[in-house]
């Protein structure tokens, strides 16, 4: 699509902003009764996080979700309206800065809940906070055994008008695994500890729990609120569990190269560094001008898939900083023709899910990893036009 307006570009990443969109009316179809939270954390997995978010909130997504403040504090500077969450802190974060621009920010524990409720005093203002349970994961939040004490300090700031507790809320282990025996054990450590803190007089507005895995096949996790992040991209969250297809979502990321040269060579060539493929016989060679530094795991050398010319081809020997081979077996496509590494899979590319299952990776990290070098170029925008703009791009460089 649109080949017209990107085609001199070395590698681009086309994100379609329509397949966004419509993932997140699907995802919100699979939990009607919840409020949608849009994460887009990592650059919108590596997607661009500003048009990911613009394009959620047009979809309806209430909320939009982050892992670092920064990232929280860069969508509402870029003018995101509405409710903006973000987990990730460290002591010293910018919480003034949370508090002035409203955001709901995460508490797992007493020093973050002093550092927010001494940046409201500050300000004279009320800070929103949720308080994260750890339920099982292991992770961030805050232990069964700490909460007592956390629910205690958090409601004596709230008398104090420092903070108001929004949401309670706790993240899952294995919800990607079907009928994994830690799902049902987090939910009823869930509700014990949200019960616990609404017994001791905490009203949140949210509580949640879902991810893409519980959004899509556990409507039990749905609470008041959803936080799918991959599915909105079009991903399934586990091969195990579906097709993007089965769950109605598309793949948003289409990343492609144009081939920098193409050559005849003759047999027994060693190709790439290490020489760890080398022609069977005289063939047609390609160069894809995309390495390990536009994200292309390194780990796929021999194995990554791309389609030229109709024809689904393997790297050939080594992944390398800027550039990988493939054999064409004769063929010649001309330099400038487009190869396309992954897609939504329809007009016979590899998806992201291949070049997981070639890298030993998932593809969660695939996309993410997408480099700052590639552009992202928005198609199917708001306006029906294609945004090629490389929006935003500054703000992944
Ligand atoms: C990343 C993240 C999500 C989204 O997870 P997906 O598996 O991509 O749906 C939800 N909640 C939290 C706390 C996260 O860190």
């Amino acid at each position: 699509m649109n080949e017209n307006v990107t085609a001199p570009l070395r590698a681009r990443a086309e994100i379609d902003l329509a397949a966004l969109k419509a993932n997140v009316r699907s995802l919100r179809a699979h939990a009607p009764g919840a409020a949608f939270m849009a994460v887009v954390k990592a650059d919108a997995y590596g997607h661009g996080m500003l048009p990911v978010a613009r394009a959620a909130k047009e979809a309806g997504a209430e909320w939009v979700g982050t892992a670092t403040p920064e990232e929280a504090l860069a969508l509402r500077a870029a003018g995101i309206p509405g409710r903006i969450m973000c987990w990730l802190w460290v002591p010293g974060g910018p919480w003034r800065e949370g508090v002035e621009a409203d955001l709901d920010m995460s508490v797992s524990g007493l020093w973050a809940l002093r550092e927010v409720s001494a940046a409201a005093r500050e300000l004279g203002r009320t800070a929103r906070v949720q308080l994260k349970a750890d339920t099982g994961l292991g992770r961030g939040g805050c232990l069964r055994a700490d909460w007592p004490e956390l629910v205690r300090e958090a409601l004596a700031a709230q008398a104090a008008g420092l903070v108001t507790v929004t949401g309670l809320w706790s993240h899952f282990a294995c919800a990607d695994e079907p009928g994994h025996p830690s799902i049902a054990a987090q939910l009823t450590e869930f509700r014990e500890m949200v019960g616990y803190a609404e017994g001791e007089g905490v009203t949140p507005e949210v509580r949640h729990i879902a991810n893409s895995p519980g959004t899509l096949t556990l409507p039990e996790t749905h609470f008041d609120l959803v936080r799918p992040g991959i599915a909105m991209y079009g991903i399934s969250p586990s091969p195990e569990l579906g097709t993007p297809e089965d769950f109605g979502l598309r793949p948003v990321m289409t990343l492609k190269a144009s081939l920098a040269l193409v050559k005849h060579a003759p047999g027994g060539l060693g190709v790439s560094y290490g020489h760890h493929y080398v022609t069977p016989g005289p063939t047609t060679l390609g160069l894809v001008p995309v390495g390990y530094a536009d994200g292309i795991p390194r780990h796929a050398s021999g194995t990554g898939p791309v389609l030229i010319g109709g024809k689904r081809r393997t790297v050939a020997g080594r992944v390398a900083m800027d550039q990988f081979v493939v054999d064409l077996g004769g063929d010649e496509p001309a330099a400038g023709d487009e190869a396309v590494l992954f897609g939504p899979g329809d007009a016979g590319e590899p998806t992201a899910e291949d070049w997981a299952a070639a890298s030993g990776t998932i593809a969660y990290e695939i996309v993410t990893r997408i480099g700052s070098r590639v552009p992202r170029v928005y198609v199917n925008g708001t306006s029906g036009a294609p945004d090629v703009r490389q929006a935003d791009r500054a703000h992944t460089v």
